[in-house]
């Protein structure tokens, strides 16, 4: 089953090692060339195990990888002992196309004849959870939109660049108004559907994918809109109030009568008006402060 070489004997003691280990695991001689493959590192590859002998195994790499194993094929003895490596996160590409995310280690046998294990640990399920993790990490539990960290993150990045490309950037904060006496009226359930219900009317209005909806806290929403002027940023705030007077109260089990209206404050950064982002989103509290003043159901520009 195996190739014979002149040291049989020993690559046969060390390939009987590898066909033992649960973890995925392939042997192959100096030059990358696959003497043999575990049933473990078969089913990871997405294929009989006699089918990937006399591979090179760096091509079982993502292209991008490959060349990280290039000395292998010129180096000579003396050098193998440097090319050895502890876990390195790779991609391999299975034989069905599919990449996966893989812990892999070289490490040297030194005998008469050169050889390599080549092992891998499948990283898919430890990536995919990760990738869920972040994503919770980042999203606001109640209504989906991004949190006040992921809000502050892109912020400062957008804010960095709008002001390094000198393209205006600007902020609305939207607020609930008197949501405190709605809560009071129509109980707490119906206050975080109103909520949900508003953060789709927000994210709906949302004008281009560099566009954010955020839930800054309690019944407060920040929408980020790099590139817009104070102009564009108002007519998308007369787009929120309009999209929330046209959330369907009858259908949330509401009275005919029940009010639903946001206050908002914009603030835009276009020639220095503000020194930091976090000085804009002030200026954006400082004018909604005034649209609660002047009535809510308003909408206020910073000066
Ligand atoms: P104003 O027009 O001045 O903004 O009045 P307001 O009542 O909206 O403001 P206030 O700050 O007094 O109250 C905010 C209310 O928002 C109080 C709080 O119970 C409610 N709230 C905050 N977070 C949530 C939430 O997650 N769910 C629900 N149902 N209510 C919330
Ligand atoms: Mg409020
Ligand atoms: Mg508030």
């Amino acid at each position: 089953m195996y190739p014979v070489h002149e040291n049989y004997c020993e690559f046969a003691a060390v390939a009987e090692v590898v066909q033992c280990l649960q973890q995925p695991m392939a042997l192959a001689d100096a030059s990358g060339k696959v003497l043999c493959v575990n049933q473990a590192a078969a089913a990871l590859l997405g294929d009989e195990a006699e089918t990937f002998i006399g591979e090179l195994w760096p091509s079982w790499l993502e292209s991008g990888y490959q060349g990280l194993y290039r000395e292998l094929q010129s180096a000579a003895d003396g050098q193998y002992h440097a090319l050895q490596h502890g876990a390195r996160e790779v991609q391999l590409r299975r034989v069905d196309g599919a990449l996966l995310w893989v812990k892999l280690s070289l490490s040297f046998v030194q005998g008469l004849l050169p050889l390599f294990l080549v092992g891998f640990e499948d990283l898919s399920s430890q990536k995919a959870e990760v990738q869920r993790l972040t994503a919770l990490a980042a999203t606001d539990y109640l209504t989906g939109l991004a949190n006040r960290r992921t809000l502050m993150e892109v912020l400062e990045k957008q804010w960095r660049q709008c002001l390094a490309r000198r393209h205006p950037i600007s902020v609305v904060i939207v607020d609930v108004d008197f949501f405190k006496q709605f809560n009071d009226l129509y109980g707490h359930l119906k206050g975080d559907e109103c909520l949900r219900q508003i953060a789709a009317a927000l994210a709906s209005t949302l004008p281009s994918p560099q566009c954010l909806a955020a839930r800054f806290g309690g019944e407060e929403f920040v929408l980020l809109l790099p590139g817009f002027n104070a102009a564009m940023a108002e007519l998308i705030a007369r787009q929120v109030s309009e999209a929330v007077a046209a959330i369907d109260i009858a259908a949330m089990g509401l009275p005919q009568g029940a009010l639903l209206t946001v206050s908002q404050g914009i603030a835009c950064e276009i020639s220095g008006q503000f020194r930091t982002a976090d000085a804009m989103l002030l200026g954006a509290d400082t004018a909604l402060y005034r649209a609660k003043r002047e009535g809510r159901n308003k909408i206020i520009l910073s000066d």
